[in-house]
């Protein structure tokens, strides 16, 4: 499927759709490994490919508030945008998608079966929707006009002009904010906090309801300091009915030499922050 966000540069494409930007040779694929120049053409790999299908409660995504006690028709695919060492997901994020994905889905699809098994909404999860993004506009598109709602669990890491086109489509997005260092975004995911954040205004922007999450790493993202510059970010959006999530980590992947987050650290956390005003949650606890 040809892909959209992407220009040309002589033979190679420079693909548009997450700041990484990658310049993508004649037969090669760009990092996230769902996207690839097809003879100066950027072809999308994931579009109508999903690999995980499942029907979901609504608070798994995890989303407090929003649809409570519904479930979510859930989506992911092959691929990411991210390299987190602390990744919960590997075998879809850094699965392949097949260079000749066969059979696809199409959106009409995906919606006609969330409708089957009465979901009140579509979710784009499990890997990073963004780097699906024409697939989860065509599948939102159709969504509602179907009178479902659409949500996003997202890393965050888009372009603004792929934003600009996806985010007006979602009713509720759960995003990462993994850290307000950008060195953990540079150590730990190979990414900016900068981008991360530029995108979670931009969803803010269009008044659909957002929550946070941020995974609570011994070491890395537990100082009190970090924190509370998470804090200081919800503040600035000014939204009362901001949610944050942090969840508990467990030794995963990459990181498997660390401990897994003590309890009393997520608890120490909510205090905090409750005693902001701040509505939080917490998770895998
Ligand atoms: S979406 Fe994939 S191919 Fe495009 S810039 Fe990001 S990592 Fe590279």
């Amino acid at each position: 499927m040809k892909a959209r966000f992407y220009r040309c540069d002589g033979e190679d494409v420079i693909c548009c759709l997450c700041p990484r930007r990658c310049r993508i040779a004649p037969g090669k694929r760009g990092a996230c490994l769902g996207r690839m120049n097809r003879n100066g053409e950027l072809c999308s790999l994931v579009y109508g490919a999903p690999v995980a299908v499942q029907v979901d409660p609504i608070e798994k995504k995890p989303f407090a508030d929003f649809l409570p006690g519904t479930k979510t028709f859930s989506i992911g695919t092959f691929g990411c945008n991210l390299f987190c060492k602390n990744c919960q997901n590997d075998r879809l994020s850094r699965g392949t998608p097949s260079e000749n994905p066969g059979r696809i889905v199409p959106p009409e699809k995906v919606v006609e079966a969330a409708l089957q098994h009465r979901c009140r909404s579509v979710a784009f999860t499990y890997n990073e929707p963004t780097i699906w993004a024409e697939y989860a506009i065509d599948i939102a598109r159709l969504a509602h006009e179907a009178g479902l709602k659409t949500v996003l669990v997202s890393n965050g890491f888009i372009t603004p002009e792929a934003a600009a086109e996806l985010y007006p489509l979602i009713d509720a997005a759960n995003i990462d904010l993994k850290s307000m260092d950008p060195e953990f975004y540079r150590e730990n995911c190979r990414g900016e906090l900068a981008d991360v954040l530029s995108a979670i205004r931009q969803y803010h922007r269009t008044g659909g309801h957002l929550e946070l999450t941020t995974l609570v790493i011994p070491g890395k993202s537990d100082s009190d300091e970090v924190i509370g510059r998470i804090f200081d970010f919800a503040e600035s959006l000014q939204d009362p009915g901001l949610i944050l999530h942090f969840s508990r980590f467990f030794p995963f992947y990459q990181l498997r030499d660390l401990p897994a987050t003590p309890p009393e650290t997520l608890y120490r956390i909510r205090e905090m922050g409750e005693k902001r005003g701040l509505q939080i949650r917490l998770g895998n606890i």
